[in-house]
């Protein structure tokens, strides 16, 4: 559904990405490890063109959409994006702030949205939270609302960036058994986290960065079986 190829991004003189490959196939989840500063963040906004690639490309469903704007429009529209510090909009309620796209690029009417909304804010587990804002909303229940979000337009891809690591210990699981169920209903994500039980439950592919490359990209069950390469063994003896 999404193929990156020889994806490289420079930031002034900065090399932050080189030759990064990558092929995400529709329903598998995968999970992007690596040490700070190793590129991972820009990799998924390469991946949705917040941050347009120096050199390669990104295909979506089979087609270039690097240099077609309409493109761009296309793979963004379908990619949902959940990141660290949630940002949800604090003037709006929970099911505000799930309703707002729907509405206003959707077209859809403010009770269709609410319906939408209200389905979402069950599938994540708080629907009793629809009226309550941000300031008024744990963590992990503003996180989910983030993921409720994102679904709301439908997308066909999530990609969430250390979804987790602004949370205390308490709520980190609740924001994964969220992410878990998505992946097991089919949702194509690509997940950048640390949480290795997560990625050993719900990953088909583990990735390991490094100084922006690629180091390693195998199945879950080898990467944790000791077949990963020998820096991401040791990176991996650091974060468990
Ligand atoms: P972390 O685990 O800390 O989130 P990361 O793997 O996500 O790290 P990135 O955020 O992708 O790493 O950053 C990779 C490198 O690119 C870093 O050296 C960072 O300083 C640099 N960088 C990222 N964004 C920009 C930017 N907009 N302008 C200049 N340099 C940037
Ligand atoms: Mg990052």
């Amino acid at each position: 559904i999404l193929e990156l190829v020889n994806v490289s991004k420079t930031f002034d003189r900065l090399q932050v990405l080189t030759d990064c490959n990558l092929r995400v196939n529709k329903g598998q989840t995968i999970v992007l490890i690596g040490p700070s500063g190793s590129g991972k963040s820009t990799l998924l906004r390469c991946i949705n063109l917040l941050e347009p690639p120096t050199s390669g490309g990104v295909l979506f469903e089979g087609r270039e959409i690097t240099d077609d704007p309409r493109g761009a429009d296309r793979l963004r529209r379908n990619i949902g994006m959940v990141f660290q510090n949630f940002e949800l909009f604090q003037h709006l309620s929970a099911i505000e702030n799930i309703m707002l796209a729907p509405m206003k690029v959707l077209g859809m009417s403010r009770k269709d949205a609410h319906d939408v909304g209200l389905e979402l804010l069950r599938k994540v587990h708080i629907p009793e939270r629809a009226d309550h804002f941000p300031d008024e909303l744990s963590g992990g229940q503003q996180q989910r609302v983030a993921i409720a979000r994102a679904l709301a337009m439908r997308p066909k891809i999530m990609l969430y960036d250390e979804p987790t690591s602004a949370l205390d210990p308490e709520m980190i699981r609740e924001v994964l058994d969220v992410m878990s169920d998505l992946s097991q209903e089919g949702m194509t994500s690509v997940c950048v986290t640390h949480e290795m039980g997560f990625a050993r439950r719900a990953a088909d592919r583990i990735i390991f960065m490094e100084e922006g490359r690629i180091l390693e990209n195998a199945p879950t069950e080898a990467f944790f079986g000791g077949d990963a390469n020998a820096r991401a063994q040791k990176f991996l003896s650091q974060i468990l």
